[in-house]
């Protein structure tokens, strides 16, 4: 296992940077998640990581080791892509061994690992199949199995869930976790689902524009998001953001489209009168008295809770409650955000106020 840094990396295709120095610090054992909206830069980064990718400027360390000039397969990384093609005349035990062969490894060593690696991943009674025979989650545990017979200092996964269905999905990213748990293998998972890098990460990167906006644990970055990139971007549904003004008047409000009024618990100094963007998390949302007055458009149940989209000030908000309503389409219903855990952005900025 090791530790990896990334300093200053920037990446160039001609003239045209899609990088513009990045630097993230992963801690041996750690399981980061880069996430992003598609051309960010992810997986040019984790290209980079495996030495698929030259590095324009800035250094990758491997432990304490500099990599930069290292050959891919001289850098003791095991790599899971979204298109983990398996050979298709292989058995699975000979998928999974094939990367050890390759390097000449002895059949003794190779039959322990792969016996190992199956243990782990339940593999054991599938290791004389062919791939044509696996299910698509079968599959990819075979695919994870290549990686994990090499025993590497670091994984790296590119999407490796995108071509499951929504149900096996969710079943390989707790098999994934899991993994994690017991292997302890520094790893770098790339995604563009917030939802796999909320529930996987130590440490979530959220990048945009070849930039790091923003890295910390799942919930610094849903509590406290720096900006109104990452805070649109993490969670789902996403925050609620509405543009208007601080008024401080005695005490201080929100004055939103239309005159609406939302509570704030306290402004920063002397920012009265300053435009902003008020977000409010669906789940912070209450029905109370003193409420802004909200027309409700959709409403929609799902059981464990309803997700209700409403007119406020002319604009939609989407609300989320734990709790059983009877709301219909045009009811008139106050609403209320919880003061103490909205969220303000400078409009001009869009960093955290
Ligand atoms: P996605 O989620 O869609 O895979 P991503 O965040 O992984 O996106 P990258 O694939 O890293 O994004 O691409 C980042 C940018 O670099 C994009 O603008 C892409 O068009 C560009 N790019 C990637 N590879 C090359 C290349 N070989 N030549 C030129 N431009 C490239």
């Amino acid at each position: 296992m090791s530790s990896v840094q990334i300093r200053d990396v920037r990446k160039s295709f001609g003239n045209f940077e899609v990088l513009h120095g990045v630097s993230i610090p992963i801690e041996d054992g750690q399981f980061v998640v880069l996430v992003g909206p598609s051309g960010c830069g992810k997986s040019t980064l984790l290209r980079m990581l495996a030495g698929l990718e030259n590095i324009t400027s800035g250094t990758i360390s491997i432990g304490d080791r500099v990599v930069n000039n290292v050959q891919p397969k001289e850098r003791d990384i095991a790599m899971v892509f979204q298109n983990y093609a398996l050979y298709p005349h292989m058995t699975v035990a000979e998928n999974m061994g094939f990367s050890l062969k390759l390097r000449n490894a002895g059949s003794d060593e190779i039959s322990k690992r792969v016996k190992r690696a199956a243990e782990i991943l339940a593999l054991t009674p599938l290791l004389d199949r062919y791939p044509r025979q696996l299910s698509g989650g079968q599959r990819q545990r075979v695919a994870m199995g290549r990686a994990i017979v090499r025993d590497p200092q670091v994984f790296l996964f590119d999407e490796p869930l995108s071509n499951l269905d929504a149900k096996l999905r969710v079943a390989m990213r707790t098999e994934i976790k899991e993994l994690h748990q017991r292997l302890k293998t520094t790893t770098v998972y790339v995604t563009h689902d917030q939802i796999e890098a909320m529930t996987m990460a130590d440490k979530i990167v959220v990048m945009h524009d070849g930039i790091v906006e923003q890295m910390g644990t799942p919930l610094e970055l849903y509590d406290k998001p720096e900006n109104q990139f990452v805070a649109g971007f993490i969670g789902s549904p996403a925050m609620n953001f509405l543009k208007g003004h601080i008024r401080v008047n005695g005490v201080a409000t929100f004055e939103g489209p239309n005159g609406v009024k939302l509570p704030l618990k306290s402004a920063p100094a002397a920012s009265d009168g300053k435009p902003v963007v008020y977000g409010v998390r669906p789940e912070h949302f209450t029905i109370a008295d003193d409420g802004a007055d909200a027309e409700i458009v959709v409403v929609e149940p799902t059981g464990s809770e309803t997700q209700v989209f409403a007119k406020v000030g002319g604009e939609q908000v989407v609300a989320v409650f734990r709790e059983r309503h009877q709301f219909n389409p045009g009811d008139k219903v106050k609403l209320k955000p919880d003061p103490d855990v909205i969220h303000l952005f400078d409009e001009a900025t869009g960093k955290r106020l």
